[in-house]
C-alpha cells in the first residue's frame, strides 16, 4: 500500500487551525527527535531528522487532506484514522512521549489541542480509533 491508498479526500480544515495543527506536529516531532535521535544527526529548519522529516511530511499531508474539514477532530479520537499502520504507529510513539511535555514546552499550543480535542465533531462513541490510552495526547490534527 503506498501513501495515497487511503480513502480521505482532500478537506477543508479552516486556515487557522490547520497552521496551528501543523505547528503542534512540528513542535512534538521536533521535541521527541531532539531527545530521543541524539545530538549529532542533522535536522532541517524544523528541528527533524531525516527520520522525522518523513513521517512529519506523511503527517503534513494527511493534515491537508484531512475528509473531516471543519468537522475536523483531534486524529487521536478520529473514528477513521487515515494514517498507514506502520505511520500511525511511529506517530503514537512521537506523541506517547512528546505529549506530556507540550505543555511545558508549547503551552499555548498544547491548550490550545486540547480545546480542539473537547470540540472535536467526529469523535466515535468507542473513543480512539485504535483504543489506547497512548492516543490520550494525539497528533497535531
Ligand atoms: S486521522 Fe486526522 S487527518 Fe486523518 S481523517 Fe482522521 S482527523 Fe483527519
Ligand atoms: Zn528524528
Amino acid at each position: 500500500m503506498n501513501d495515497m491508498d487511503d480513502p480521505s479526500a482532500p478537506g477543508s480544515v479552516a486556515p487557522k487551525r490547520l497552521t496551528r495543527e501543523e505547528r503542534t506536529i512540528v513542535a512534538m516531532v521536533a521535541l521527541y527527535c531532539r531527545d530521543q535521535h541524539g545530538a549529532e544527526v542533522r535536522r532541517d529548519a524544523d528541528g527533524a531528522c531525516a527520520e522525522c522529516t518523513e513521517l512529519l511530511a506523511y503527517a503534513r499531508l494527511r493534515l491537508v487532506r484531512c475528509r473531516y474539514g471543519a468537522d475536523k477532530p483531534t486524529c487521536a479520537k478520529c473514528p477513521m484514522h487515515c494514517y498507514k499502520p506502520a505511520m500511525r504507529e511511529r506517530v503514537r510513539e512521537v506523541m506517547r512521549y512528546s505529549g506530556p511535555r507540550m505543555l511545558k514546552s508549547h503551552p499555548v499550543l498544547a491548550l490550545a489541542h486540547l480545546v480542539d480535542g473537547r470540540r472535536g465533531g467526529a469523535v466515535d462513541a468507542a473513543g480512539p480509533a485504535a483504543g489506547s490510552a497512548a492516543d490520550r495526547e494525539p497528533p497535531a490534527g
